[in-house]
């Protein structure tokens, strides 16, 4: 009966996300940039689960088209109770090769966008009627991942945000939380940060549970972050890798490898 906002909901994790969280009875709204990608996402996921999805279009960069989104998902739905911010941009570079341009883009995106949206469902919804948010992040600034200082950086900030917001916001019985996936099949991620290529190279020996994870595996870990289960959680970030950040290779040359055949 509940309402789920979901950021990044028309693909990969976000619409996995999307699909558990209305498997187990919740209302979404799947917002990108691209209407026909969360239009078609929506037609899927309604298909699928019988529950209600409204595709909404919406630039995390642009405050106003988050504010236009959220008054319509209100006037749908009459509640939200959930944010995933799960937005983002990402590509393997060298920090010696990353244009200006390219590293603020990815700054713009993923933290920016997760303080846009979060601070209008705040406004619009949140501080009044309690709520939770979930941050989707990532494990890269752990141990300075090659090829990663964009990302790395927006992600860490947002797990800052979370703490800051947690604690700001626990009075409004707002919850904060983060999930960091490590390398996830079947996704974006997985393809342009060359999750195939680790599996061929033998790479994911190296995770203590000897292989990458699923979008499944990711929704229900945010579902738990999400529910009642997880009522007395906030300002963590819950880490969903197989371990694999404690012990994976931060390859340079082929890191390298993987960045220049994907770019071709
Ligand atoms: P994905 O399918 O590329 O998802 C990214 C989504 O963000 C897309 O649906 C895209 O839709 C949306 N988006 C991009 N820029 C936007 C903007 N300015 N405004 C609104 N929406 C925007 O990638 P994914 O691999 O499933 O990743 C999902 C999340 O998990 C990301 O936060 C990612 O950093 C994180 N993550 C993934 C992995 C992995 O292995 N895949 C690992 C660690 C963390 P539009 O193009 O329609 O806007």
């Amino acid at each position: 009966g509940q309402v789920a906002f979901i950021t990044g909901g028309g693909s990969g994790i976000g619409f996995r996300i999307a699909e558990i969280f209305m498997r187990h009875g919740c209302r979404t709204v799947v917002a990108s940039r691209n209407l026909q990608r969360v239009s078609e996402a929506s037609k899927k996921l309604v298909a699928a689960t019988g529950q209600q999805c409204l595709p909404l279009s919406v630039d995390v960069r642009q405050p106003q088209t988050i504010v236009a989104a959220v008054d319509e998902a209100l006037k749908e739905f009459k509640r939200i109770d959930i944010l995933i911010n799960g937005a983002a941009g990402n590509f393997l570079c060298p920090a010696s090769a990353l244009s200006f341009n390219a590293f603020k883009t990815v700054i713009d995106i993923d933290t920016i966008g997760t303080f846009n949206t979060s601070k209008v469902l705040f406004e619009k919804y949140f501080r009044d009627h309690g709520g939770v948010i979930v941050n989707i992040t990532a494990t890269l600034s752990y141990r300075g991942q090659a090829l990663q200082v964009h990302a790395g950086t927006a992600k860490a900030a947002i797990d800052a945000m979370t703490r800051h917001l947690a604690v700001e916001w626990g009075p409004h019985n707002i919850r904060v939380n983060s999930l960091a996936p490590g390398p996830i099949t079947g996704t974006e991620g997985y393809r342009r940060l060359g999750g195939r290529f680790a599996e061929a190279a033998s790479q994911f020996d190296m995770i203590p549970l000897q292989r990458a994870g699923n979008k499944t595996e990711i929704a229900h870990s945010t579902l738990y972050l999400a529910s009642c289960l997880s009522s007395y959680v906030t300002g963590t970030t819950l880490v969903v890798d197989g371990g694999s950040w404690l012990t994976s290779a931060n390859n340079f040359p082929a890191m390298l490898g993987i960045a220049s055949s994907s770019a071709k």
